[in-house]
């Protein structure tokens, strides 16, 4: 009996060790950001932005933890990553009772990304009190912008012109507010940086997309 066990965990140690490279490459790929040293240095900051990203396995206790887990920090040389927990699962490893690493839909990331973009949306006319709320969302503005990305595919600059050019249509469009007003509202600190926003946005000046717009209006 204890051969036979002794056996299959020798298997395990060998698919473990073929998963563990096929796992981290994964990883990389699709986020080539996060190196070994990131997710390690992740690990020994218990950083709860990661969670969900990566798992840690620990070879001395056979357990697969996630990031953020305040359990005691392990050897460097004990540990692999994992991108998924079913495959550290499959690697042989048991999910770990105090981060509950097998619970599948805590996702921290996501939220994260759903509150930034909660705060884009009512904030992005604001900006200096945009970033102190940013701020607050307690990642570092790198984690964040990747994290951003990965949830909506596009930075978070990207999604604020976004918004800042679809406010200033419909400003030029409903209401009769100088352009200057408008570049204000819209969150530029000047006219000049307005107008070459939106002319590398629509080929046009606000000016000229108003006249047009309004011609078509009153067809
Ligand atoms: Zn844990």
């Amino acid at each position: 009996m204890y051969s036979v066990i002794n056996f299959k965990y020798r298997i395990n140690q060998f698919e473990y060790n073929k998963r563990e490279i096929k796992g981290l490459q994964t990883a990389e790929k699709e986020d080539e950001k996060v190196t070994k040293d990131e997710m390690w240095k992740a690990v020994s900051e218990n950083d709860k932005s990661y969670d969900g990203l990566f798992f840690y396995a620990v070879k001395s206790t056979g357990i697969y933890c996630r990031p953020s887990c305040k359990s005691k920090l392990p050897k460097r040389d004990n540990v692999s990553f994992f991108k998924t927990a079913v495959e550290a699962c499959e690697a042989g490893f048991r999910p770990c009772k105090r981060c509950r690493s097998d619970l599948m839909d805590y996702q921290p990331m996501k939220e994260i990304a759903q509150k930034t973009k909660k705060l884009l949306d009512e904030m992005f006319h604001e900006r200096s009190e945009l970033n102190e709320e940013l701020r607050k969302v307690g990642v570092t503005q790198h984690r964040m912008v990747e994290i951003f990305k990965e949830q909506y595919g596009m930075t978070l600059n990207e999604y604020v012109n976004g918004l800042r050019l679809k406010e200033a249509k419909r400003l030029l469009t409903e209401t009769d507010d100088e352009v200057i007003d408008i570049a204000y509202s819209v969150g530029f600190g000047s006219l000049s940086a307005f107008y070459r926003f939106f002319k590398r946005e629509t080929n046009q000046t606000p000016s000229k997309f108003r006249k047009e717009v309004r011609k078509i209006i009153s067809i």
